[in-house]
């Protein structure tokens, strides 16, 4: 039996808005700057976090939101670029981005084309599936999404204001500027030193395009252990690789995915109140017991015979050799044909050209908070130090007033909010956390002009002949 179609779930989903008087009225007095409009808020990135950010804006009566994304429309985020696996991760029914709409989550999406019963056959959401959901959002919810605009400089002004500077010269004025820039938004991908000296069309790190086509009949390592690890070596299996060595440093595949296992809305809404030490201590700990492959990619890999688990066997080196490459280990040399880096990511403030102008002035954690002793983290000390709206902080006092106005709304932000800014479980959460806290301040920066129109309102609800005027006392 089919849904009762996208159409008709539209309508409801229209209907539940007006029930909820959604979105709230606009009420951001409008700014210019040199005659031109100012967005009030521009936000990086369309992918999952950009656009449940730019959504709960809206609903909140702050309209004239700008979201901005290099990538072309569909292809923002991971989803169909570089993502690798067969259906996500995450557990199917989660309500993601929907913002506590029902019709907006991906179950009434996908119910509404495929009926319940077929619901109820899912197994977990195709990946490519998610990304149809993703747009499907974004057009219902008509987020004000460019593409193919990339930020290539964000430069304060003296009235405290943000300027953008965009590809082809244009730019664009802000007063509050969202980073929704993703996973590697406040860096990039990590490659190992390894890896710098060896001719790139040997080697790739698993966020960047892959020609897979190319490793028919050849002999690839991969590095790493986790989702991604598993995903590029099973899409370099199934094209055809004639051998596939895994690489992994620890000697036991982790098997438990502890913080999922705490899960919850204490969790939700009380980590970003967390005592420094105790964050730092839940997130080293989790860290340490890393995030295990899902056992459907680590079983797509395990299935042929020509793929190799090497555990406890950390890569030492890498040199370029005959035809090919090869890669040293604590277990011995071995050649192959390409090398696959799924290392992970990692803030440099100085990777990204954008922040060119604000990294000197972002207060990390490694500058205020002390690594405590057996639970050191490069990850964590490099954490932006963010305030409780998700804005950067400065390192110094009166440099770079304006981080209070950028908002980290990205993975690097977990460590002083929790799990609010990247993943599916709880990113409404976080999007309406970041959104009431710039509706605060918004309001409170412009008291002046929402005075003078609690002055001027001159609306009567009495219009005077309510009393008939012989019962007036004098
Ligand atoms: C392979 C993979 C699988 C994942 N699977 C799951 C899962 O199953 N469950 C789960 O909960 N989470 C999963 N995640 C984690 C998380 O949900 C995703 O990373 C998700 O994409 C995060 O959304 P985002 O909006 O923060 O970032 P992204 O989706 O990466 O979007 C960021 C956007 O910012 C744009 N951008 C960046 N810089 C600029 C700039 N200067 N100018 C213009 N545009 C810019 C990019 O083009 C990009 O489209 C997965 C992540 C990966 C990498």
């Amino acid at each position: 039996m089919s849904g009762i179609g996208l159409p008709a779930l539209e309508a409801r989903l229209r209907q539940d808005l007006e029930y909820l008087e959604l979105p709230a009225k606009p009420w951001v007095p409008e700014r210019l700057a040199e005659g031109r409009p100012v967005v009030d808020v521009a936000v990086i990135g369309a992918g999952m976090a950009g656009l449940a950010a730019a959504t709960a804006l809206r609903l909140d009566g702050i309209e004239r939101v700008s979201v901005l994304d290099r990538a072309v429309e569909g292809q923002e985020g991971p989803w169909v670029t570089y993502a690798r696996m067969e259906t996500l991760r995450s557990p199917k029914g989660l309500a993601g981005p929907a913002l506590g709409l029902p019709s907006l989550t991906f179950r009434a999406f996908f119910e509404a084309q495929h009926g319940a019963a077929a619901w109820e056959d899912l197994g977990k959401i195709p990946r490519g599936m998610w990304m149809d959901y993703l747009n499907w959002y974004r057009r219902v919810m008509a987020v004000p999404v460019r593409n193919g605009v990339e930020v290539s400089l964000i430069r304060p002004r003296e009235d405290g204001m943000i300027e953008l500077d965009l590809a082809h010269g244009e730019s664009l004025v802000c007063r509050r500027l969202v980073l929704a820039s993703g996973r590697d938004g406040l860096g990039g991908h990590f490659v190992p030193e390894m890896a710098r000296g060896v001719d790139h069309r040997f080697w790739a790190h698993s966020r960047e395009e892959i020609d897979f086509a190319q490793l028919r009949g050849k002999r690839v390592g991969v590095v790493g252990a986790g989702a991604s690890a598993m995903d590029n070596a099973a899409t370099a299996l199934e094209v055809g690789a004639s051998s596939l060595h895994m690489f992994v440093r620890r000697a036991v595949l982790p098997r438990v995915n502890k913080f999922t296992g705490i899960g919850s809305q204490g969790v939700v809404h009380g980590f970003a109140g967390l005592p420094d030490e105790w964050k730092w201590r839940f997130l080293h700990y989790a860290g340490a017991a890393q995030t295990p492959p899902p056992r459907d990619s680590t079983m797509r890999v395990s299935r042929h015979p020509h793929a190799y688990l090497h555990l406890g066997c950390p890569v030492t080196g890498l040199r370029e050799e005959g035809r090919g490459v090869v890669l040293e280990t604590a277990g011995g040399e071995f050649a192959l044909d390409f090398v696959i880096f799924a290392t992970g990511f990692r803030v440099a403030l100085e990777e990204r050209p954008e922040l060119a102008l604000i990294a000197p002035h972002i207060r990390l954690w490694r500058d205020r908070f002390p690594q405590p002793p057996r639970q050191e983290s490069e990850e964590l000390a490099t954490s932006p130090d963010l305030a409780p709206d998700f804005a950067f902080q400065e390192k110094v006092l009166g440099e770079c007033s304006a981080l209070s106005r950028i908002h980290a709304f990205n993975y690097p932000a977990t460590l002083s909010h929790g799990k609010l800014t990247g993943d599916i479980p709880a990113i409404s959460a976080g999007a309406q956390r970041l959104s009431r806290a710039i509706a605060a301040a918004l309001f409170v920066e412009d008291r002046e002009t929402h005075f003078e129109r609690l002055v001027a309102y001159d609306t009567p609800e009495l219009l005077g002949d309510e009393w008939p005027e012989r019962e007036v006392a004098a």
